[in-house]
């Protein structure tokens, strides 16, 4: 298996650190407001990888963190916390609004498809954790307590910017527009491990500790969880592009500090989606989120079939015209597969051929573009039965998560289902749009999601 290191900056082959289990830490969402399609394709490129690791027949842990506490406003270390904002506004509790987004993120997680990671873990619940850290950090000289504030001393490393490209000055200006100078720092890429002075008195959730009542800084999340539920040594650890600096960068700087060895071998980043203006952001207003997709009529896999479609490194910008491309696309080659008749018995030559193609495109940095268009292949392909090819597909599914295979017969309520559907069918010949849509919404409220294909309308269970 091969894919992009951060921290290398090549292609490389993935040797986990031990026999047995993988650790896998991706950087989770920030629950102050609704993740939005460009959050889910990172999502989606974390799912590929996992789902990769376990195709190859590893066993994979996987972490993931929800920061309910200490996401500020700006990189900088002064910004407003940005769920308090978002809690005074709505006039709710930090923890409602937490939990509210949440369960919203979770239901546009799943509707793409996405495995939910073994561990998912609220930075609220390690306290204790990041406490700890902190005060070893400061015994053995790496923090420093200044104006109320832990903050840690980068000039104690040497290899801070191990995981940039970047030159120093340029990611200072870049990365932090809105940084207000902190007098209390020693060093311009100091940050804050622990707060205690905010100029924002009104912080919600505050914590005691041996620096006075307060909260932790922003890195020390993903440090925290991912000790106590990973241990000591991760293998891979990934995020989004804009997580490498400041947030990764700093993560490094405190774990390995606190440990006192290497954490993590290898980093994964996904590129960002972008939409016609520039990087899709939550502050830009509106957030398109896959909910919305799919109250638009689009089927959200629709939207995971467009990003397989391109490479987790390569910017991608998603346009309504080209997620219309995509959801032809998709559900043409849904039709072309249930067009297969499960005919012959399996041809275990042909299946390995497939399967080790299928396999090195994956192997190959992820090259799900490639793994997609040997489904086509397939399908052309007259030599191999039908029986092999659907299983081929079906196994290829295990990763892809397309729902390439439409099994009717997946829900207990299949006849009631088809009698709506035909009902359905009735109400637009009448040119009764009205009931038609309404007999759509209703199945949609259960969980049921109808697939118009050219050979009528079939159904998919979204909501178990
Ligand atoms: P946040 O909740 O802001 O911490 O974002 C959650 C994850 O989504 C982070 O890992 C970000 O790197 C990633 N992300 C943010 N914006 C985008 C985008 N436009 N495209 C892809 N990933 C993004
Ligand atoms: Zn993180």
């Amino acid at each position: 298996m091969r894919f992009y290191n951060t921290l290398t900056k090549k292609v490389e082959e993935f040797k986990p650190h031990r026999d047995g289990e993988i650790i896998f830490y991706t950087c989770g969402p920030t629950v102050y407001h609704d993740q939005h399609i460009g959050n889910m394709r990172n999502y989606i490129g974390h799912d590929i990888l996992d789902k990769t690791l376990r195709y190859l027949g590893y066993k994979v842990k996987r972490i993931m963190n929800i920061t309910d506490v200490g996401h500020l406003t700006g990189d900088s270390d002064y910004g407003e916390d940005k769920m308090v904002l978002t809690a005074k506004k709505e006039n709710k509790s930090v923890l409602d609004i937490a939990a509210y987004f949440t369960d919203r993120f979770f239901v546009d997680f799943d509707l793409v498809n996405n495995k939910v990671p073994e561990i998912v873990s609220p930075a609220t619940k390690h306290i204790d954790k990041y406490i700890e850290i902190t005060k070893t950090l400061i015994d053995k000289g790496y923090a420093y307590l200044s104006g109320g504030n832990v903050y840690f001393d980068t000039s104690k490393l040497t290899d801070y910017y191990q995981l940039t490209n970047h030159k120093e000055d340029e990611l200072i200006v870049g990365a932090r527009e809105d940084v207000e100078n902190d007098p209390n720092k020693r060093n311009k890429t100091d940050f804050v491990l622990w707060f205690t002075k905010s100029k924002f008195e009104d912080q919600e959730l505050k914590w005691d500790s041996p620096w006075g009542m307060g909260y932790p800084g922003w890195h020390m999340e993903c440090t925290g969880i991912s000790i106590n539920h990973g241990g000591e040594y991760l293998d891979i650890h990934g995020g989004g592009v804009d997580n490498i600096f400041p947030h990764h960068t700093n993560e490094i700087a405190q774990s390995e500090a606190y440990l006192g060895h290497k954490w993590c071998n290898y980093w994964f980043h996904n590129e960002h989606l972008l939409d016609e203006s520039g990087k899709m952001s939550k502050s830009k207003g509106a957030t398109l989120t896959v909910s919305l997709l799919k109250e638009k009529g689009y089927n959200p896999l629709s939207f995971r079939f467009m990003c397989l479609n391109s490479h987790y490194r390569k910017q991608l910008v998603f346009s309504f015209s080209s997620l219309n491309s995509a959801d032809q696309a998709y559900k043409k080659l849904l039709n072309k597969i249930s067009l297969i008749k499960d005919e012959g018995i399996l041809d275990e030559d042909a299946f390995a051929f497939y399967n080790n193609k299928f396999i090195s495109h994956l192997e190959d940095d992820l090259n799900t573009a490639n793994a997609i268009t040997l489904i086509y292949d397939l399908l052309k392909n007259d030599l191999v039965n039908g029986h092999t090819k659907l299983d081929l597909i079906r196994s290829f599914d295990k990763v892809l998560s397309l729902d390439l295979i439409i099994d009717e017969k997946q829900s207990s309520n299949h006849e009631e289902i088809m009698a709506l559907i035909k009902a359905r069918d009735n109400a637009k010949k009448r040119k009764d749009y009205d009931m038609a849509d309404s007999i759509r919404n209703d199945l949609l409220a259960k969980g049921i999601m109808l697939i118009d294909t050219r050979e009528g309308t079939t159904y998919k269970i979204v909501g178990e």
